[in-house]
């Protein structure tokens, strides 16, 4: 398509737009209403028609995701060589490029390692343990703090003029450690990425001058999630010839926890009096209905600007809120659904998206989408199966039901800790091999074997004994009687939990852990359960006997954690799990929102914060991702801690337009008294945040 012919399908307040080049230019408009594709647009037209070198041309985005998404988009305008060169990245990314060719100037030496927030807090961990004993909260207390200056371009010698009390004189005094660490590891870290940049160009007019030949032109999506870094980034690389389009919804602000400073909206006309205001209104992306429900929750919120989104595209169906027994029943609902959808309305897997609130909630999503045979995609966090407790339980059941699994053996043989180092397996793994002797048995069997003691020293020998004993011992007990209550045990008399404790930033981290662990033995406890029906109900010759039950719900397991590692290579059509925050910018057919209850959206911490009108925005974005249907489900009780909690529906569900929405499996109405309590207290928290 031609960039004319791609003109002429925008409405004319996106054209003037793109058309609009000879200054600074914000377009300001709600989900939907086509702010990216103005940006894609806009870098076609900068090439084809206004002849601007691709090269001097730099797009940023937030996520990842989404900058391989624009870059397909521009990838499609574009022909042949016109987009070589062009820069569509994240602000990261960009700063990379920045440190990279300045490395000199900044003091580095090249092959400089970027460290990661774990890589970060060990770092940390070593530094505030010198002087005392210090937990894992506080520990992540300075993490955040440190980063909230560096996003703010707080430097470690002015972050102590910032401290506002002993703490944070504390991490202040930390912060100037912890650089000075950085520096003589020749590393940076995440926010680095940003401030290093910025703090180079702020000072040194060779190096602005320099990029500033290198980027002519800057387009920025979702730029209501800057942070100060970032924003002073934009403006110091484009002051002079103030040639930028910055694309933004106030109303899909979610990252201030994370440093965005949504108010860069109204600096941004403050520092360029030019600055041209264009705003969209026309929503092409959802049908009435999920368009309506939309701005009725948002309109909760008080606003800078306001806006009126509409759309062509007729009611549509209704929105259903289906609530669920339980959180089992929740994702069990979701993944079924999926399949009989998929069918009914000929649509690919890849037109559905589940979003949550927190990352754990995918937990049994994947377990219930992984039984139907569904293929999946998780962004961002880890998936199941690829979780280190996962793999190390996955390890244990391996072993118990092949001892002969050296991989499996090599995994957890020292985990928990049983002092038994990688010296000592060398030389087991030597004995097993042993090619003179020809044999080659198991690292397990070795461990039985006399001849060890010539090769190994006695404690060594006596430690390996110990835990093949251990491990007979469970295997013994799985054979005799209930195995699922034997693999519960060994997980107890081992203690995996302390283990987890020892190795987790923080408490909470580790228990969230054991209960993955947990997970995993109910899912395959009810896998032979519903493996001894399946077979009760074929013939009464089945092969299976009680005892390998066990053994083939493991084999089971396995397969589904090879099967799931191959689905990660491709990419290509399978259903999107993500995190409402992750979701940013995307858009689905098929939308589920999942865990619509108090504590998890609004989620606890922002109720007790009195932030709740960022879980507002939240659900906003997670609701606007939707084409065509949208699906809300929650559950009356759910798991915390162990503990089977009673939950309550969201707010944000009495704020949607009751006639829009489809209930399904509603318990009694809730008492109308305790409702309105509840909107009062909404009212009154949002009054006080106003001032
Ligand atoms: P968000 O706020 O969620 O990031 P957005 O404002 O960036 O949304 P886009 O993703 O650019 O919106 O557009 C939403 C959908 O509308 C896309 O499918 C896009 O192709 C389509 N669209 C945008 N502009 C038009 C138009 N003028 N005519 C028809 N379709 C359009
Ligand atoms: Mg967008």
């Amino acid at each position: 398509m031609s960039i004319k012919q791609r003109l002429a399908k925008l409405n004319p307040r996106q054209q003037e737009a793109v058309r609009f080049i000879d200054g600074p230019c914000l377009v300001l408009a709600g989900a939907g209403s086509g702010k990216t594709s103005v940006i894609t647009t806009k870098i076609a037209y900068l090439v084809q028609e206004c002849g601007m070198s691709a090269r001097k041309i730099a797009a940023v985005t937030f996520t990842n995701k989404a900058a391989r998404e624009m870059k397909e988009r521009v990838g499609q305008l574009l022909q042949g060589r016109e987009g070589h060169g062009l820069t569509v990245s994240t602000f990261h990314t960009l700063g990379l490029n920045i440190i990279r060719g300045e490395l000199k100037t900044l003091g580095y030496k090249p092959g400089f390692s970027l460290f990661d927030p774990e890589d970060a807090k060990a770092l940390l961990r070593d530094l505030m343990q010198k002087d005392a004993q210090i937990d894992a909260d506080q520990i992540s207390r300075v993490q955040s703090q440190i980063s909230t200056w560096k996003n703010d371009l707080v430097l470690p010698g002015d972050a102590l003029s910032h401290a506002a009390d002993d703490d944070e004189q504390f991490a202040a005094r930390v912060y100037e450690a912890y650089n000075r660490h950085l520096k003589a590891y020749n590393a940076v870290d995440f926010d680095d990425l940003i401030l290093l940049p910025v703090v180079l160009l702020r000072d040194d007019p060779e190096v602005l001058a320099r990029w500033r030949r290198k980027i002519h032109y800057m387009l920025v999506d979702e730029y209501q999630d800057t942070n100060v870094s970032q924003y002073l980034l934009v403006k110091l690389l484009m002051a002079e010839r103030a040639t930028f389009t910055v694309v933004g919804d106030d109303d899909q602000s979610i990252y201030a926890w994370r440093g965005a400073r949504p108010e860069n909206l109204v600096t941004l006309g403050e520092d360029f009096p030019r600055l041209n205001v264009i705003k969209l209104e026309q929503n092409y992306r959802s049908t009435g209905t999920i368009l309506r429900a939309a701005n009725t929750l948002i309109a909760n919120n008080p606003h800078v600007y306001e806006k009126a989104l509409w759309s062509e595209l007729g009611p549509g169906e209704s929105i259903r809120v289906v609530v669920n027994r339980h959180e089992e029943a929740e994702a069990d609902r979701v993944a079924s659904e999926i399949l009989t959808r998929r069918i009914k309305e000929r649509a690919e897997w890849r037109d559905f998206a589940v979003l949550y609130r927190g990352n754990f909630q995918a937990r049994l999503l994947e377990l219930k989408l992984q039984h139907y045979q569904i293929p999946y995609k998780l962004s961002g966090g880890t998936s199941f199966f690829s979780r280190n407790e996962i793999k190390d339980a996955m390890a244990y059941l391996r072993l118990l039901i092949n001892p002969a699994d050296d991989n499996a053996f090599l995994r957890i043989v020292n985990v928990p800790r049983r002092e038994i180092g990688p010296g000592t397996l060398e030389k087991l793994a030597n004995y097993a091999n042993d090619q003179a002797t020809g044999r080659g048995i198991s690292l397990f069997a070795a461990c039985h074997e006399i001849g060890l003691e010539q090769v190994l020293p006695a404690r060594a020998v006596d430690r390996l004994g110990r835990f093949t004993h251990f491990i007979d011992g469970v295997r013994r007990r799985m054979d005799s009687g209930d195995a699922i209550a034997a693999i519960r045990d060994m997980l107890r008399e081992m203690d995996y939990e302390a283990w987890l404790h020892q190795n987790a930033s923080a408490p909470t981290v580790a228990e969230r852990r054991m209960a993955n662990v947990w997970t995993l033995i109910d899912q395959l406890e009810k896998s032979m359960e519903r493996n001894a029906e399946d077979s009760a109900t074929e013939d009464s010759d089945s092969l299976e006997t009680e005892t390998d039950g066990v053994e083939a719900a493991i084999s089971r397991l396995v397969l589904r954690d090879i099967l799931e590692q191959q689905a990660e290579e491709d990419d290509s059509d399978r259903v999107q799990l993500l995190t409402m925050h992750a979701s940013k910018g995307l858009e689905f057919p098929h939308v589920y929102l999942m865990g619509l209850e108090e504590d998890l959206l609004p989620h606890r911490n922002a109720v007790e914060a009195g932030t709740v009108e960022e879980e507002r925005r939240l659900a906003y974005v997670g609701i606007t991702r939707a084409r065509r249907t949208l699906t809300l489900t929650l559950a009356r009780q759910r798991k915390a801690y162990g503990e089977l909690l009673d939950c309550t529906p969201s707010r944000f569900l009495d704020e949607l337009p009751p006639d829009d929405l489809d209930w399904e499996g509603r318990a009694d109405k809730e008492d109308p008294e305790k409702k309105q309590a509840r909107g009062k207290d909404a009212i009154a928290g949002l009054r006080s945040l106003l001032g």
